[in-house]
Formats: C-alpha cells, sequence, structure tokens
C-alpha cells in the first residue's frame, strides 16, 4: 500500500550513482519518485522496486535527457501517472571520456554537452512550466549536479567536463533569479569525488590519499544534500552552489 505522497520527484539518471541514492533517500522522506535512465533500465527498476517496498510510488522512464520530444514525453508520463512534479534533480551526466584539449574529438564533446547541459535546461523547461506560479503551479525545488571540477579546471583530461558543469553554475544562479517569485528554489550541488561508476576505479584509489579527508565520498552524503536543499529547512536558500567536496 503506497503512503500519502510528500510530493513528485523527478531523478534524472537515477538508475545507479548519486541519482539512485537521491531517489532512495527521497521515498524514506515521502516522495513519489520517477526514476529516469538513459540504457540500464534492469537497475532503474531494482531501485523502483526499494522504493515501493519502502511505501511510495515510484515509476521509471527512458529518456536521453538530451532529446527535448523524449524529455517532453517523461514529464508528460509524469503528470499521468504520479502527477505535477514539485521536484526535479538534474542529476544524470557523463564525463566525456579523459582527453587533452588537444586531443578532444568533437563528436564526444557533442555528445557530452548536450547531456550535460542541454539535458538541463529541457528538463528545467519542463519542469518550470509545471511548478511555477506564473503558469499556474504551486511551487517547487530544482538541483542541479555540477562538479568540483568546474572549480579545479580538471587541466589533463577532462577540462570539457569542468566547463560543462560552470555552464551548470551558471543556469543555477541566473534561473534562481528568473524564477525567484513564481514559487521555485534553484540550487546546485558540486560533489567531489564520489564512489560510482563515473570514477575510474584506479584513479580513485591513487587519489585517495591525497584528499583532504583521505576517502572519497558516498552517494548517500550527497544525496542528504540534495534532500536537505529541496526541504523547507532550504527556504532561503536559492540561487547557490553546494560543495559535497570533502574540503577538496
Ligand atoms: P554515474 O554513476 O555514471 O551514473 C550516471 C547516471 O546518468 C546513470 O543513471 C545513467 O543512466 C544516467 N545517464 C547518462 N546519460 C544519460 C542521458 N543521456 N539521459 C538520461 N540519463 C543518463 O554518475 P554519478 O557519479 O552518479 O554522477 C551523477 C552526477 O554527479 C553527474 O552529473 C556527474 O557529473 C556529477 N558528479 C559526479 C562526481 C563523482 O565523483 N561521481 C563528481 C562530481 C560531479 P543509465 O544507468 O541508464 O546509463
Amino acid at each position: 500500500m503506497s503512503h500519502p505522497s510528500k510530493g513528485i520527484m523527478v531523478v534524472t539518471g537515477g538508475s545507479r550513482g548519486i541519482g539512485a541514492a537521491i531517489s532512495l533517500l527521497a521515498a524514506g522522506r515521502g516522495y513519489d519518485v520517477c526514476i529516469n535512465y538513459s540504457t540500464h533500465g534492469d537497475r532503474a527498476q531494482g531501485i523502483a522496486a526499494q522504493i515501493e517496498e519502502i511505501g511510495q510510488k515510484a515509476m521509471i522512464f527512458q529518456a536521453d535527457v538530451s532529446q527535448e520530444a523524449e524529455v517532453a514525453d517523461m514529464f508528460r508520463a509524469v503528470d499521468n501517472k504520479l502527477g505535477p512534479v514539485s521536484a526535479l534533480v538534474n542529476n544524470a551526466g557523463i564525463s566525456g571520456g579523459s582527453a587533452r584539449v588537444d586531443e578532444l574529438d568533437g563528436h564526444a564533446l557533442d555528445l557530452m554537452f548536450h547531456i550535460n547541459i542541454k539535458g538541463t535546461f529541457l528538463c528545467c523547461k519542463e519542469a518550470l512550466l509545471r511548478m511555477s506560479t506564473r503558469h499556474g503551479g504551486k511551487g517547487g525545488g530544482i538541483v542541479n549536479f555540477s562538479s568540483a571540477a568546474a572549480r579545479l579546471g580538471a587541466a589533463g583530461r577532462n577540462v570539457h567536463y569542468a566547463a560543462s558543469k560552470a555552464a551548470i553554475n551558471t543556469l543555477t544562479f541566473g534561473l534562481a533569479q528568473e524564477v525567484a517569485a513564481e514559487g521555485i528554489r534553484v540550487n546546485a550541488i558540486s560533489p567531489g569525488m564520489i564512489t560510482t561508476e563515473m570514477q575510474d576505479p584506479e584513479r580513485l584509489a591513487r587519489m585517495t590519499p591525497m584528499l583532504p579527508m583521505q576517502r572519497a565520498g558516498s552517494p548517500e552524503e550527497v544525496a542528504q544534500a540534495a534532500l536537505w536543499l529541496l526541504s523547507d529547512e532550504a527556504s532561503y536558500v536559492s540561487g547557490t552552489v553546494l560543495g559535497v567536496s570533502g574540503a577538496r
């Protein structure tokens, strides 16, 4: 039997890593959750099953966040199955591979910028059309995913990825102001090294002793920050980028 809902959350890239941890913690806090994924439907289904055991409603939806029509279909499906979205977590992202700028391939760049930046914009747009009081909505919260790389630069391997995350910081700051009087708060999380499949295990092992806390963060530690930003406890927090990077 489903419990009453605290709100309806869409988590992009909710099938694994940080997005899966956010989906599960959100259900624990009383949200019904749409778990978006790109290819790993089995893993999204596994997270949905855990959410239903907690007593909240869950749905999974395959959509490439960089594809406008797929994103629009997803939000329509959420309207029909769960109701209008009240919380959006733009977590889906890819590293775009490791390369120096003089080694970059244009196709890989297009893919990474489309998923990390365009995908975040498209999901924000669909959520705003439902949340904003300007469009008859009841307000809501958005959490975008930046990275400590936006500040560190990621020279020698990931300048392109770092730049995509810097764009997310600007989107967060600008959009927060645009919709502040329409009942919507927009923030970003900037994780440091977090133990997910995005991190190369060998690099993670090599880097760990050099991290200020001498350990990487867990997806659950990032999820706690996301749920706080979306909660009423953060009612005057908007337009900020919250570092969850263990002092890195
Ligand atoms: P991850 O373990 O690699 O998982 C990525 C998730 O994104 C998966 O659920 C994947 O779905 C989904 N995804 C990828 N491309 C997609 C697309 N085109 N459309 C929809 N979903 C897509 O990543 P993570 O480490 O949890 O990272 C989550 C976010 O945190 C990302 O934005 C990342 O840049 C950011 N971040 C991570 C770290 C870190 O150390 N891990 C550090 C800083 C920032 P499938 O399972 O279907 O493939």
